[in-house]
């Protein structure tokens, strides 16, 4: 498809961060390894580049992420895939690097309260953290995860200009690259713009569709010049430490869109489709994506 005339100039191509695997799978109940790994190999023939594929922290606080190690020997590697992992410390970083990961991502929150609650530690402790994992990243790839950054359940709105000066700290940490995540599905298109013009259009968006305006918001963000995003296969995910998070931004619904935009993702969304029918079959129950549920717009669902 080309691009349409009558829109303003867009981005000719986005990355697309795939964390299904780790977001989406973390909240439901754990699945075996060898389901895991099925779906991590799904959805590296879809052209996807990166894939979130398991995170490093301690099973009794999110079952479902257990025996990671195990997922990253049972997936078949995709030459050309880069398949990161979310980790909380520097031990988790340290089990990720002997795992085999291309890449480590580490979350931070915007809020005080919930980066107590989802990694017990103050926002002072977690910039130690990640000044010690890039420390042991031997040069791998360290993306810094700002969560909440459009609010909080507890402290409600954060200022962009609050989280602008957060992202500065983390950055002067070391990490290679920053995530804004709306953790709590508080972001607006407007507020997506407030945060681009106050940390730039060179930052990857991480967002939800708690409020029916995740993809939306990643239209807003596109306008803006952003190119990398994170979405779920299925829009499956939400945090089990925010109550109401909803789902995330999902994968076919943000490739159909750039797909009829006639901005290149590289991902084929048949095959993207394939991998959100087999999460589907995973964990035993429809996934909420509308793309997902009724097919391309030009095709119709074949149930
Ligand atoms: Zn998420």
């Amino acid at each position: 498809m080309s691009p349409s005339p009558a829109l303003p100039a867009l981005p000719a191509e986005v990355r697309i961060r795939e964390v299904g695997p780790r977001d989406g799978l973390q909240a439901e109940s754990p699945l075996p390894v060898h389901a895991r790994a099925r779906l991590v190999d799904a959805l590296s023939v879809t052209g996807l580049r990166e894939i979130e594929a398991v995170s490093f922290v301690s099973p009794s606080a999110v079952p479902a992420m257990a025996s990671a190690d195990e997922v990253m020997r049972s997936i078949t590697r995709a030459p050309g895939v880069s398949y990161v992992a979310l980790v909380p410390n520097v031990r988790g970083a340290e089990m990720a690097l002997e795992a085999g990961v291309d890449g480590l991502d580490v979350t931070i929150s915007a809020s005080p309260a919930y980066n107590e609650r989802n990694v017990r530690r103050t926002v002072a402790e977690s910039l130690g953290a990640v000044a010690d994992i890039v420390g042991r990243a031997g040069g791998l790839w360290v993306d810094v995860t700002v969560s909440c950054a459009f609010g909080s359940p507890y402290e409600g709105d954060i200022p962009a200009s609050e989280v602008a000066s957060l992202a500065r700290e983390v950055m002067s940490r070391g990490a290679t690259s920053l995530t804004f995540a709306d953790t709590t599905g508080m972001a607006t298109p407007r507020r997506v713009a407030d945060l681009v013009a106050a940390v730039g259009a060179n930052v990857r968006f991480h967002f939800h569709e708690t409020r029916g305006t995740g993809l939306v918001n990643a239209y807003a963000a596109l306008l803006l010049g952003v190119v990398d995003f994170d979405t779920s296969v299925g829009g499956l995910g939400g945090s089990p430490f925010a109550a109401g998070a909803g789902g995330n931004l999902a994968t076919e619904g943000v490739v159909a869109m750039l797909d009829d935009l006639g901005v290149a993702t590289g991902v084929d969304i048949d095959r993207v489709l394939d991998a959100a029918r087999l999460v589907g079959e995973l964990i035993g129950r429809p996934v909420p994506s509308p793309v997902a549920a009724a097919g391309p717009r030009t095709r119709l669902a074949s149930a």
